[in-house]
């Protein structure tokens, strides 16, 4: 998946996904799993319609696309989950409401896992990179994406607790693996105003919005409480 640095608008999907395996209407519902997202909170019509555009079907196994778009997260291999509809829509929002123009911004994900959350951050971000360290991962992303031609989006395969400061600075980073702290490279490696958005903690974790405040000192937001796979240094495969 290659970034073309003269950026392309980011925006609809463009090459249909094929419609898999689901065996049911996917759109109908994929339509059904929105409004529920939309039931818990998320009203941004931006993020809304990036999860209308993406086939959830696609990311996971042939075996569980049937419950593709219950919103709850489900099994990847390598003990590694793909995160539920709702907190990719609101980790979305999030970053979104820090980002001036979020056609002109540049994001970083970190982990990848099966690749769906990229393909959601790709259609609402001007330039997206997502990093995991499990090389096995980081290989099936890049096969569950390439239908989905989205130039915008680049795949790194590494640690992403270093952040990825040969692409730096970023707009916003949101982390799909919850550490007990933010890593200081995370911080470095923003713009200006710009957003760490992240599940914190251990056994109680947090999804929580870091920024700078008028101070310049960091602020830690803790927005509600989730559960996600933890943030692992180093890489496998
Ligand atoms: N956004 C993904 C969710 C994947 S679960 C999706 O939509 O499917 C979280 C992922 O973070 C896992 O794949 C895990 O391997 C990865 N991860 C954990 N620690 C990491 C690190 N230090 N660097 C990069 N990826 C990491």
């Amino acid at each position: 998946m290659k970034l073309r640095h003269a950026r392309p608008a980011a925006g609809p999907l463009r090459g249909a996904a094929p419609a898999g395996n689901l065996g049911l209407n996917s759109d109908r519902v994929r339509g059904r799993m929105v409004e529920r997202v939309r039931a818990l909170g998320v009203r941004s019509p931006r993020v809304l319609a990036a999860l209308t555009a993406v086939p959830r079907h696609t990311f996971v196994d042939a075996a569980l696309a049937s419950r593709a778009y219950d919103d709850c997260s489900l099994p990847i291999g390598h003990g590694q989950t793909i995160s539920q509809p709702y907190i990719v829509a609101r980790s979305a929002e999030l970053a979104l409401e820090a980002i001036a123009d979020p056609r002109a911004a540049r994001v970083l994900e970190i982990g990848t896992g099966c690749g769906y959350a990229a393909a959601v951050f790709a259609q609402l971000f001007g330039s997206v990179y997502s990093i995991e360290r499990v090389r096995a991962l980081h290989e099936r992303a890049r096969d569950n994406l390439r239908p989905l031609r989205l130039a915008n989006l680049r795949l790194v395969f590494g640690d992403g607790a270093a952040g990825l400061p040969a692409e730096a600075p970023f707009d916003a980073i949101i982390a799909a693996a919850a550490g007990e702290e933010i890593p200081v490279a995370w911080g470095e490696q923003l713009v200006g105003g710009g957003v760490v958005v992240a599940p914190v903690g251990a056994e109680r974790q947090a999804l929580s919005v870091v920024a700078r405040d008028a101070r310049g000192k960091w602020v830690v937001h803790a927005v509600e409480p989730v559960r996600f796979v933890p943030l692992l240094g180093g890489v496998v495969g």
